[in-house]
């Protein structure tokens, strides 16, 4: 770790959203914090790089860039290029809305998190209960707890946490709870509409997402009012299909034949 620390806060919500102002701020008792966030809403964004066009960083204030791209695309410019040396930890959030279950593929918060990961560099994402009436400050209290717990003991190697935490002043958090990722209930939320022209069109997301009631899991936890802390590694592989899969039998392919 370099003297002083040095903080990187990015997010999918946009340079201008107040969830990364009051985490930003509440890291500053920490070391130096840099901002390098998306210049517009980028949520659900997933792991997506932007390679089809240039991209440019505009400096808004000393340690605050916006750049015109997705939040994976901020943390690899923010590392590699505008920061001067690498940080010592890089945090995503405060997001607006849950990031719970499979979610986390499409959210733009934990993949800032996830790409600081494959840059080597500990990371955790943080996102509020919430729809709207957001509480920053409690998650902004927790995550400088988390980042100097993180500092100190350090992540396993290729992990990230994924923070969940409720939309509840600290006084009323039942406490933390190491969890596994939920099970997204899917159902029918695709809207179709016609537009003027006699065409359909069509709106992901029209419902409510809901999960799964399973013990353990990251939506049960924050279900009883409890912080949810998930490690998420970025091995997607399925060991135990691996295993099964070595049975199926491919002799037949012909590029297979000896
Ligand atoms: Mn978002």
């Amino acid at each position: 770790m370099g003297f002083p620390l040095v903080i990187l806060v990015s997010n999918d919500d946009g340079v201008h959203s107040e969830g990364l102002r009051v985490l930003a701020k509440g890291l500053e008792v920490l070391g130096e914090v840099f901002v390098v966030a998306p210049d517009r809403e980028r949520s659900a964004a997933g792991h997506s790089l932007t390679l089809n066009r240039p991209l440019r960083a505009t400096q808004l204030a000393p340690n605050c860039y916006a750049v015109d791209g997705t939040p994976t695309d901020c943390i690899t410019l923010a590392v590699m290029r505008i920061l001067e040396g690498r940080p010592d930890l890089v945090i995503s959030g405060i997001n607006m809305g849950p990031n719970l279950g499979d979610d986390v593929t499409y959210s733009g918060t934990v993949s800032a998190a996830f790409e600081a990961t494959l840059l080597g560099i500990p990371a955790f994402a943080v996102s509020v209960v919430a729809k709207e009436d957001f509480f920053f400050q409690g998650a902004a209290d927790f995550s400088l707890y988390l980042a100097e717990l993180t500092l100190r003991k350090g992540l396993p190697p290729d992990t990230l946490l994924n923070v969940n935490v409720p939309n509840l002043p600290l006084s009323e958090i039942a406490g933390v709870e190491i969890t596994r990722q939920g099970k997204r209930i899917y159902s029918d939320s695709i809207v179709e509409k016609m537009d003027p022209r006699g065409r359909a069109y069509y709106w992901i997301g029209g419902e409510e997402p809901t999960w799964e009631r399973l013990g353990g899991t990251d939506y049960e936890a924050v279900m009883e009012n409890k912080i949810s802390i998930t490690p998420l590694h970025l091995d997607l592989t399925n060991y135990a299909a691996l295993e099964e899969l070595k049975n199926w039998d491919f002799r037949a392919f012909p590029s297979s034949r000896p």
